[in-house]
């Protein structure tokens, strides 16, 4: 039986370097609350995103609760149903009601037609995902946002690194988020962070995840613990020094993926967008069933009895689990984009560790 390739490989720092840098932190007695290597690790972040301020967190979910909290939203919030289940748990641990509107299949993000029909007057925001790192129609949604008032948080956990138009995605919005979560392209085992446009907003960020203490003795807000202990900012540091030759390595994994497949019968995927730097931190590809002549789950089957482990990302969709199902935004018949796409998607393997052979191999499963 051959290996088994799996859908990602963590990107893990030499040990001897990590050992190196540790020591230092030994030395320093000091292991979290805003030490140095926190600090180094922010500010290599702000210059490799290219953004003013950021705000490391202990994974990529608190951050999207502490931006529901920080910008005091409540009432109802427009999301997507194609994403990791966080999203929509950061609306509902709020108290507020997620609202479901459908996806644009050429993007797998939020459709901007379908937003201003979910609007009402208890709407408060907007929380789009910039689903596989390709970018949402930033443009539009900031439109319609400004129009109704409404803020825009984005769920940017596949995101690191993209820009369009030379300027970082993270850019767009009132906030955007970021998980380094061990199967992303950056990860500092867990963990993640907050961009935020000005030192104010950092200020209050960063006293909302350490319980909401501005000093010794005062509490401003009911905050969180939501801290980056410093070991794993050591592990980020290093990860940093060689995250764009694994973005590299992932892209060569791409354009094979995507010479095979240009001419399966029923096999989607997506193109790189003009403009956009893109990151590869996935590649997702739909079966369509008629044309392929297998269905999704067959083909995914076969795939697993091979020894090659694609996941259906996102399938289910969070509008079917039972805590939401009964939401009326949650009827597929409002979602039928989402509800089709669900069903076709299988991401393929895609990491930075996948050999010519790995890549053939899993091709020669899938072009028949
Ligand atoms: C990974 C992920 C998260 C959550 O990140 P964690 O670091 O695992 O908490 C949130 N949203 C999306 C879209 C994700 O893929």
């Amino acid at each position: 039986m051959s290996k088994q390739i799996t859908v990602t490989t963590p990107l893990l720092p030499d040990l001897d370097d990590f050992s190196e840098m540790l020591k230092e932190v030994w030395a320093s007695r000091w292991i979290t609350n805003n030490g140095q290597f926190h600090q180094r690790l922010e500010s290599a972040l702000c210059e490799y995103l290219k953004v003013p301020y950021i705000s490391l967190f202990t994974n990529g979910t608190l951050p999207l609760l502490t931006a529901l909290q920080a910008l005091r939203i409540s009432g109802e919030v427009i999301t997507t149903p194609y994403s990791f289940v966080a999203t929509t748990h950061s609306i509902w641990w709020n108290g507020i009601k997620p609202v479901f509107v459908d996806i644009d299949p050429t993007n797998c993000g939020m459709d901007p037609d379908c937003i201003e029909a979910a609007i009402t007057p208890r709407t408060t925001a907007i929380m789009p995902v910039h689903c596989y790192g390709k970018p949402c129609d930033i443009i539009r949604i900031q439109q319609i946002a400004d129009k109704y008032g409404l803020k825009v948080i984005y769920d940017a956990a596949h995101a690191f690194g993209v820009e369009v138009n030379g300027k970082s995605i993270l850019e767009y919005g009132d906030l955007s988020t970021l998980s380094f979560h061990a199967t992303k392209v950056f990860t500092t085992i867990e963990g993640g962070a907050m961009i935020m446009h000005d030192k104010a907003t950092k200020e209050r960020i960063d006293y909302l995840k350490n319980f909401g203490f501005e000093s010794e003795t005062e509490v401003i807000a009911p905050g969180i613990n939501s801290k980056m202990d410093e070991v794993r900012a050591v592990y980020g540091l290093l990860n940093l020094r060689q995250v764009d030759a694994a973005i590299e390595a992932r892209h060569k994994v791409a354009i094979k993926y995507r010479s095979a497949l240009k001419n399966v019968k029923g096999i989607r995927y997506f193109n790189d967008m003009p403009g956009v730097k893109h990151n590869y931190s996935y590649f997702p590809i739909f079966v369509n069933a008629d044309e392929y002549g297998m269905t999704r789950d067959e083909l995914y089957d076969t795939m697993r009895e091979n020894g090659v482990f694609g996941r259906r990302y996102f399938y289910p969709l969070i509008s079917t689990f039972s805590t939401y199902r009964g939401l009326p935004s949650a009827s597929p018949d409002n979602l039928p984009n989402a509800t089709r796409v669900a069903n076709e998607v299988i991401c393929l393997p895609m990491h930075h560790q996948l050999s010519d052979n790995d890549v053939n191999r899993i091709l020669s499963l899938i072009v028949r």
